[in-house]
């Protein structure tokens, strides 16, 4: 198959090349000067996608995809398909979604999960929004850069799926970063917190997984000095596209926006900047009430 792959950063350029390793044809474009494996360059968007029976984007925002979009969609041959991967507002997906009907094309959005691990292993879970048709388009290749493909409903139903699990995500971690803060406090040693609540009704993926305390549970960013992993931005990130997305729909999120409204003082200015998220641990270490 022939593919365009716009936006080849720290996701994009491993699916690229996975695609290309095996056997796809792919052809790439990013603003930025990349080289990736196996995927043949182009010098603009519209150049990648002409052509390409599907179309990939992997961009780092809503209103760069609307910008892609509105290059290369006049670009892209009747039913032929376009994927977007990057997690971005449900607005933007729709209106991308939209568009491209209108053009005569088959679209999907698909965000992921599994991070840039995933990305490399071809390990990623995609969670799509779009036609029946045009799922069926693209998950053979969702089989190549994933393991798990997820057809959530219409187009921005990808989208929605994301950012509630993320939105859940940044909740859960300052829950049990607070409950592992109050526990230290209480005198609890932190390896018989881990034991208790582990196999206790406030068990989850961020302690049983992914536990914010170094040298407890299995192994994950506390255990090397809270390098992402997932960073902070990126889980703010997530957490403004699900309070947007609550505001569009007039959805009562208040443990969400908490969660946005913490993660946003971490990251702008108390130091969360390129920490993994759930370096939140360390934040609450040191702080009392007031
Ligand atoms: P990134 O910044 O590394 O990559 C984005 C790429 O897009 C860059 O190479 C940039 O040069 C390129 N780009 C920007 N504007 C462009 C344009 N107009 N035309 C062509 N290329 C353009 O970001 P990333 O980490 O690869 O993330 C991509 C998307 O995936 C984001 O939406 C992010 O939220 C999502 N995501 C990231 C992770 C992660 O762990 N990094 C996990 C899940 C989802």
């Amino acid at each position: 198959m022939k593919i365009g792959f716009i936006g080849l950063g720290n996701m994009g350029a491993p699916m690229a090349a996975n695609l290309a390793k095996a056997g796809h044809e792919v052809v790439g474009f990013d603003m930025t000067d990349v080289a990736v494996e196996g995927v043949s360059m182009a010098g603009s968007g519209a150049e990648a996608a002409s052509g390409a029976e599907v179309v990939i984007t992997m961009l780092p925002n809503g209103q760069i995809l609307r910008a892609v979009a509105n290059e290369m969609i006049p670009a892209m041959a009747q039913g032929s398909a376009l994927v977007d991967c990057s997690t971005v507002d449900v607005d933007s997906a729709r209106a991308v979604a939209e568009q491209a009907s209108v053009a005569g094309l088959l679209s999907v959005d698909a965000p992921v999960s599994g991070g840039i691990g995933g990305a490399a292993a071809g390990t990623l879970t995609f969670m799509a929004g779009g036609t029946a048709e045009a799922f069926a388009k693209a998950e053979p290749l969702f089989d190549i850069m994933g393991q798990k493909a997820v057809h959530c409903g219409e187009a921005g139903s990808g989208q929605a799926a994301k950012i509630c699990n993320n939105m859940i995500l940044g909740v859960t971690m300052i829950a049990t970063c607070e409950a592992f803060a109050l526990a230290d406090k209480l005198g609890l040693d932190r390896q018989k917190m881990f034991d208790v609540v582990s196999t206790s009704s406030g068990y989850s993926w961020t302690m049983n997984a992914y536990c914010p305390a170094p040298g407890v549970g299995p192994q994950s960013p506390a255990d090397t000095g809270y390098q992402p992993g997932f960073a902070a931005e990126l889980m703010l990130k997530d957490l403004r596209l699900s309070q947007q997305a609550a505001e569009s729909a007039d959805a009562d999120t208040p443990m969400g926006q908490a969660a946005t409204a913490l993660y946003e003082k971490f990251v702008e200015g108390e130091g969360g900047l390129g920490m993994d998220f759930s370096a939140m641990l360390p934040r609450f270490e040191k702080r009392g009430r007031g």
